[in-house]
């Protein structure tokens, strides 16, 4: 194994293993591994002449296009560090990301530069905007994605394509990067407060892709397929950096339209994909999907979510295939602990749950009572976490970073235990643990017990204030498409699997659950509808 200081130092050894091998697949159109290179080599050289040095922060404001990794890998290549930002974000959001981050070059998709972006780029540190459109890279213009979608201009910026190429076969000068680096700033997605900038390093990304690589099989045996969004910690290890390591191509879709990837899984026929239980079971629902939709697979990862052993029975019954899984944060850089490809997760006979894997190699996993004492296995903590992954902080604050990273070791927030063959169990989200009459409930066994009814598509559950139970717990609940049934039913079918006190007392049918881009169950925006 060869070790690289830096995710450049990877990159550059895939482009030397096969320069003309698809780095990047986006519908018809593909960008080889030199192309990739001689891309963000000349918009390395123009970041630099435009004044960017080592250190500094370009911020990519894209869905999953193809200028997202030619943008990160550019920035590499100048010394500096990526943000990613979210391109659900607003103008309060995106202010609030590139303020905190003292971004100064914004990437930015034409369409969000002109809804969101140009309002706000005047009150930050950013001088240089260059845009992009989601048409670039292929000409096929997908109705489905792209209808009524222009090319636009707009005063100030750059386009992307045209000021690299002004510098097309120029070469930066060698950069001075080294595995403490922060490759890239990854903001929390605030399920649970506010944004903050985890610093992932090279170290935490080489160490991450690698363990997708040889832990997970990614791109081992073909195609990486992107579902996740780019943006997020699970797309920029588990979609970019593994399949620039391997190297494998990556097959970009633009933005999860159902439809859409399903026809791209014909096409480009992945072996791999990670993401979210709930996006890739959307998948099945959408009208022609068929089996041979997935028949290309070899390794399918569920992560950066909770999976219910309902959810995972329901995506094997419809493909054949064992969906493993993966737990990680932001600020592990992804994995934390894995299934090993190749053994399926386990469920806890108590509690019914999915185990989340064992630990990823050279890392350490703890439960731990609040006062961060070791608890002994099987017994219920929080999940703490120590390795090459987890980083060092986070971006300007120094607080946060002290009460969460303290010594080095990540306090994930998640409640969890261990049993005795080192297998790791979610229980929940600390912050979600619901307390009726001084009973703790733990929403997601409530969640799973839900699933198991034939007519639930997904459920989330909350606590809700009641005057004589300080708490109670009260349960949204999506259908799954022509079914039936009410309230009462779905309260007697818990009433009838669990204690008295975690049973849901309310029951409210919704169409859609509120979800973040990235397939997570916003508990938040339910209590907060709750007078
Ligand atoms: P914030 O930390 O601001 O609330 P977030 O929850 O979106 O934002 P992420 O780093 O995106 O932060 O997500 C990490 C969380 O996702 C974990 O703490 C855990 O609760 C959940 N998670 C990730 N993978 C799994 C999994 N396999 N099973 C259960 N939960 C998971």
């Amino acid at each position: 194994e060869i070790e690289f200081p830096d995710a450049l130092a990877m990159f550059r050894a895939g482009v030397e293993r096969d320069p003309d091998g698809v780095a990047l697949q986006y519908f018809d159109g593909s960008v080889s591994r030199r192309e990739l290179d001689e891309l963000s080599d000349a918009l390395a050289v123009g970041l630099l002449a435009s004044g960017f040095s080592a250190g500094d922060r370009l911020a990519v404001y894209v869905q999953n296009v193809p200028q997202f990794v030619i943008a990160m890998v550019a920035t590499w290549k100048a010394g500096g560090v990526m943000v990613s930002i979210n391109p659900m974000s607003r103008t309060r959001e995106l202010s609030y990301l590139l303020k905190d981050s003292g971004a100064t070059v914004l990437l930015s998709l034409e369409s969000l530069y002109g809804d969101v972006a140009r309002e706000v780029v005047p009150d930050t540190d950013v001088r240089l905007v260059l845009t992009t459109s989601e048409l670039d890279f292929q000409t096929r213009d997908d109705e489905r994605l792209f209808a009524g979608t222009v090319r636009q201009r707009h005063e100030g910026t750059e386009d992307l394509l045209e000021f690299a190429g002004r510098y097309r076969g120029q070469f930066p000068p060698p950069v001075d990067l080294g595995p403490d680096d922060v490759a890239f700033l990854t903001y929390t997605s605030g399920t649970t407060g506010v944004p903050k900038g985890a610093m992932n390093t090279h170290r935490n990304v080489v160490f991450t892709a690698q363990a997708y690589r040889d832990w997970v099989h990614a791109g081992r045996d073909g195609p990486i397929f992107g579902v996740a969004p780019l943006f997020h910690i699970t797309g920029l290890i588990g979609h970019i950096a593994v399949s620039l390591l391997v190297p494998a191509p990556l097959v970009l879709a633009y933005r999860f339209e159902p439809q859409v990837v399903l026809d791209a899984l014909l096409e480009h026929r992945p072996t791999f994909t990670i993401g979210a239980i709930t996006a890739l079971n959307a998948l099945l629902d959408a009208p022609g999907f068929t089996r041979d939709h997935f028949s290309s697979f070899t390794s399918v990862y569920s992560g950066g979510a909770a999976i219910s052993p309902t959810a995972e029975k329901a995506f094997r019954d419809a493909t054949g295939i064992q969906v493993h899984v993966a737990y990680g944060l932001t600020e592990t850089t992804s994995p934390m602990t894995l299934t090993p490809f190749g053994s399926p997760s386990p469920v806890d006979p108590t509690s019914g749950a999915l185990s989340v894997g064992t630990p990823t190699p050279n890392t350490v996993v703890r439960i731990q009572d609040d006062d961060g004492q070791d608890l002994p296995l099987g017994e219920v903590g929080e999940i703490v976490a120590e390795g090459p992954q987890v980083v060092a902080g986070y971006w300007g604050k120094p607080e946060e970073t002290a009460a969460n990273l303290p010594g080095g070791a990540l306090r994930s927030g998640d409640v969890g235990f261990m049993d005795p063959d080192g297998w790791v169990y979610i229980v929940d989200r600390k912050k979600d643990m619901i307390n009726a009459s001084g009973y703790k409930v733990w929403p997601r066994e409530v969640e799973d017990v839900l699933a198991e009814h034939p007519a639930v598509r997904e459920a989330a559950v909350v606590g809700v204030p009641d005057a004589k139970r300080g708490e109670t717990v009260k349960a949204y609940v999506s259908l799954r498409a022509g079914t039936e049934v009410t309230p009462e039913e779905l309260i007697a079918h818990c009433k009838e699997r669990m204690a008295a006190y975690k049973y849901p007392r309310q029951v409210e049918i919704i169409d859609e659950l509120p979800k973040t881009v990235t397939g997570k169950i916003l508990r938040r925006e339910l209590r907060d509808q709750v007078p």
